[in-house]
């Protein structure tokens, strides 16, 4: 895993960069999810970056969309699209836009308003099914998604479809666009409300590749039902000073801080 641990560090240093350099934000939203995408794209996804197209490849879509910075990065490093385009986010002439685009190669989907990316994996996941084929598909939402009446039915409807081949990883670090998400809408335990949607659930730490490792690779949680992954995670995770703020989500890491904080995550664990 310690190869994963250092692609989600580069996740981390090229988000702190970008956000940077593309005066945007939601910096706290790409560390949060910065292992769980290194443990996707490294040991999980049947994605080929010399065959970007290829039918049987697995479909990952990322639903919280404002947080494409860290697929980019994944991308990046897997050979999908070259370094260059990254130090171009989020400007005129650049690649590679603020809120992730099915125009970058290995992006399935774009993505920005919530409760958009379960709703078309769950149609993908049909797809697959008609088609016979054994692709899996993975979406990641985040806590504003799961306020998006959109994201439950797309919830309800892949429980009566059965839908096994469809995992939902919900990157739950609990902090949304405007304040705590008990704050906002308190999503009390999620586990036990997936489940009674027809979902089977696991909760790990989003932030230990092994136990990431370790849940992906033993899908689906049960032959009979879609599955969700709850990953506990810790909003701008790596950045001491940001983690979990609501502050964070609108953050990038202004020049005068920025090596300090880079040497700091260079330097983690
Ligand atoms: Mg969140």
């Amino acid at each position: 895993m310690e190869n994963c641990r250092q692609i989600a560090k580069q996740i981390r240093i090229d988000c702190v960069r970008m956000t940077n350099s593309g005066r945007s934000g939601h910096v706290g939203s790409m560390l949060s999810m910065a292992d769980l995408i290194a443990v996707l794209y490294e040991k999980i996804l049947n994605v080929d970056p010399k065959n970007p197209e290829m039918p049987e490849r697995d479909r990952f879509v990322l639903s919280k969309g404002h947080a494409g910075a860290a697929v980019y990065s994944a991308l990046a490093q897997k050979g999908f699209i070259p370094r260059e385009w990254l130090s171009r986010y989020y400007c005129d002439d650049g690649k590679l836009m603020g809120h992730i685009s099915h125009k970058v190669p290995g992006v399935e989907f774009s993505t920005g308003s919530l409760g958009h990316g379960l709703p078309v994996a769950v149609g993908m996941a049909i797809a697959a099914r008609y088609a016979k084929s054994p692709r899996r598909v993975f979406c990641m939402t985040s806590d504003g998604d799961m306020n998006e009446g959109s994201t439950w039915e797309a919830i309800m409807f892949a429980a009566q479809e059965k839908l096994s081949n469809l995992t939902m990883i919900v990157d739950y670090n609990r902090v949304q666009a405007l304040g705590h998400s008990e704050d906002v809408i308190d999503l009390r335990s999620l586990k036990d409300k997936l489940e009674l949607f027809g979902f089977a659930v696991r909760e790990i730490d989003g932030h230990n590749c092994e136990e990431i490792y370790d849940a992906l690779s033993k899908l689906p949680l049960d032959e009979n039902k879609p599955s969700a992954i709850i990953a506990h995670t810790t909003k701008c995770k790596g950045i001491p000073a940001f983690e979990n703020t609501v502050k964070s989500h609108y953050k990038f890491i202004p020049d005068e801080e920025i090596e300090a904080v880079i040497e700091a995550i260079k330097e983690a664990e």
